[in-house]
């Protein structure tokens, strides 16, 4: 599904078959494109919404912007506790200003940038409305057809992010935990987990544990030797964390300003040419790192007038 004008170009969209029932694995934005694509696609493989039930692996809008489109009187939408009740919450006024002030108070220059920052696609494309989802945790187990599904919780890159793992098949469906050539965006939002950081790379450890031969993760390509990806994901964020060290030396700073001297993978040349949501992304991404450190007692965070600055601990 194609998601126009985002760095992370598309979204992979799943059905699963089955005689009687399907189930739909994520939505794409509430977003014309997107619209068109899901509706084609499902018209193409012959799939009715009223057999089809749909799962959201977690709240990020680019999975979950179309519910209200997809959900009917005669399906369910499977999604964590946490994430459902964030999804809804996201309705609400106050969210995205309460989660401006967030960021805000680790540095991102508010002031200067003000209502344009409600360019963020998850404001910009979340459901038109708030859904009573079918609540899954932990080791539920979803039937389709051949296939029986197992709810793995895999926490970090959303505080109720899930993964469905079929055993017998060694196939896990992955969501955003795992992804082929892009790491996958380890942010720190208001009242997010303490150490997401944390979380992801343990979560990382529960799927490194498991028998999978295949993987259709959320974006890009499919991923065969997902112990091999795990490996590599390990150390791209244990460089990260290296990195956010180095651009600390001996200075200190706030997380906006270690999010303008790291280095960024995107076709930017500058922090400047950045997109404002994409500075707010990269923000949050430093601030998760820099409270992983902080964990480790590598970094110590200063309190001044609500405001949070992050020093190494020598
Ligand atoms: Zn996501």
């Amino acid at each position: 599904m194609p998601l126009p004008g985002n760095p992370l170009k598309a979204l992979n969209s799943y059905l699963i078959e089955g005689p009687e029932r399907s189930l739909l694995i994520d939505t794409g934005f509430n977003q014309e494109e997107c619209r068109t694509a899901l509706f084609d696609g499902l018209k193409s493989l012959g799939a009715s919404l009223d057999q089809t039930d749909i799962f959201i692996t977690h709240l990020h809008a680019d999975h979950c912007g179309l519910v209200s489109a997809v959900a009917t009187d005669k399906n369910v939408v499977y999604c964590s506790e946490v994430d459902a009740r964030r999804i809804n919450w996201g309705l609400s006024p106050e969210y995205w200003p309460e989660n401006l002030s967030f960021v805000a108070s680790y540095g991102f220059p508010l002031r200067e940038f003000g209502a344009a920052l409600l360019k963020h696609p998850g404001q910009k494309y979340s459901p038109d409305t708030e859904h009573d989802f079918s609540i899954v945790r932990e080791g539920d187990i979803l039937e389709v057809g051949d296939y029986r599904f197992t709810i793995v919780e895999t926490p970090g890159h959303t505080p109720g992010h899930i993964c469905l793992y079929e055993p017998d098949k060694k196939m896990l469906i992955s969501g955003d935990h795992i992804l082929g050539n892009i790491s996958p965006n380890i942010t720190m939002f208001y009242k997010g987990l303490p150490d997401p950081l944390g979380q992801y790379l343990r979560s990382l450890d529960k799927i490194d544990r498991m028998e999978i031969g295949l993987v259709l993760p959320g974006h890009r390509q499919v991923i065969g030797d997902v112990h091999k990806r795990i490996a590599e994901l390990k150390h791209h964020y244990e460089n990260r964390l290296n990195e956010v060290l180095t651009v600390l030396g001996d200075e200190i700073m706030s997380a906006y300003q270690v999010a303008a001297g790291i280095t960024w993978d995107l076709s930017y040349t500058s922090w400047e040419q950045f997109p404002l949501e994409q500075m707010w992304f990269a923000t949050g991404e430093a601030i998760s790192h820099l409270e992983h450190l902080r964990q480790q007692d590598k970094v110590r965070r200063l309190e001044c007038t609500g405001n949070y600055l992050f020093e190494r601990v020598k």
